[in-house]
């Protein structure tokens, strides 16, 4: 089981790095978690540039100049857990909407008419409503049309994964929110996501489970960036070490308007955001780094070639929103509301490739 030093001592191991430290994580050709930890600090805050030098020479000599281009199918918005931040939250009154096999499926194809081939499916926790049988018959249907097909849905046991890896799934992203335990439970007021514990340990399930991708992240707002990114570096090092085969993402979408009014007095700069993009590149070479259309498509573009290396694009929230884009019931609202077309080309007009197909399901059936 994965288990942290305690969140103060994240905390303090951040805030004691020094311009010293920062100069030598920059110089080290395998960068430690103390590195990171100086990465981090707020004395690296008058490094910016230099940490993006190298974060972007790093990318450059892993991934090339390339940006892998997915999108969410929102197939339900039921949750039984009561979030404070998510639109979901069992508490908010919004339109529930769960959608059928077929209706997913036609919401899926619409994504790949408009071409996506790397797309992830998304639901609120609400296994009743929604359990691995549904996915497992929706990914049977879509995994021949799709280069990957992906999950962001309730945690899973190893099995089940397993079994939805059979069926053509080949990745699973579980974002842990906060890594401080005293905000976990402030925040998650209710539900099987209160127990921080039992979800710490999914993304180790899902590798388990044989998913050739596992996603961890945070949810920038919710507590101190800086200790939570360090946790972050924590996690991911520990799973690298136990699951060599798996690829892992790290993603840090930061809190958007969304029902429920949630506010956080946790603000997370686009500059904070840049520097940990950055820390994790130079940390860690081969994670794949996500932004999402949660960010404006300024940022977004500025960040082209700095260290993500994927990014969403044409997103809705709501489920059955890309055949009706008059539903409401999203999940949160979007920052960049650019048709996918208009951010490949803006990817290219930077001298990057938008990549929409890398990998092919027929590589795993096979
Ligand atoms: S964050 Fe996930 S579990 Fe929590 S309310 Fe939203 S959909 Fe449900």
């Amino acid at each position: 089981m994965f288990s942290l030093p305690p969140f103060s001592e994240l905390k303090e191991l951040v805030a004691s790095r020094t311009a010293g430290d920062v100069l030598h994580a920059l110089k080290s050709p395998h960068p430690d978690l103390s590195d990171l930890a100086a990465l981090l600090s707020p004395a690296a805050d008058g490094f910016l540039e230099q940490t993006a030098a190298r974060s972007s020479e790093i990318t450059m000599y892993r991934f090339g100049k390339t940006i892998q281009i997915y999108a969410p199918v929102y197939l339900s918005n039921f949750c039984t857990n009561q979030c404070l931040y998510c639109g979901f939250s069992a508490g908010n009154r919004i339109d529930r909407r769960k959608l059928s096999l077929e209706e997913a499926e036609s919401e899926a194809m619409i994504l790949h008419n408009r071409g996506f081939n790397h797309i992830l499916l998304v639901s609120g926790d609400a296994p009743k409503a929604m359990g691995v049988d549904y996915f497992e018959a929706l990914a049977l249907r879509l995994r021949e049309r799709f280069a990957s097909v992906s999950i962001e849905v309730q945690p899973l046991e190893t099995d089940e994964y397993a079994r939805l890896f059979a069926a053509g799934i080949t990745g699973v992203a579980v974002y842990q929110e906060t890594y401080e335990q005293k905000t976990y439970k402030e925040i998650h007021l209710s539900g099987k996501k209160r127990d921080y514990e039992y979800r710490i340990d999914i993304p180790a399930r899902a590798a388990e489970a044989g998913m050739r991708e596992v996603g961890i992240g945070v949810l920038l707002g919710l507590s101190d960036w800086r200790a939570d990114a360090l946790a972050l570096g924590f996690h991911l090092a520990w799973l690298r070490k136990r699951f060599w085969k798996t690829a892992f993402t790290v993603s840090f979408p930061r809190l958007r308007p969304a029902e429920g009014d949630f506010t956080s007095s946790m603000d997370v700069s686009e500059r904070n955001l840049a520097q940990m993009l950055f820390a994790m590149r130079i940390f860690d070479q081969d994670v794949g780094l996500i932004l999402s259309t949660r960010e404006e498509s300024r940022f977004r573009d500025g960040m082209i070639g700095l260290g993500p290396t994927r990014y969403s694009a044409g997103s809705c929230t709501a489920p059955g929103g890309y055949g009706n884009p008059d539903l409401t019931g999203e999940q949160f609202s979007i920052g960049d509301h650019r048709l996918m077309a208009e951010v490949c080309s803006d990817i290219k007009n930077r001298g990057f490739d938008p990549v929409c197909k890398d990998w092919d399901m027929t590589f795993q059936l096979h």
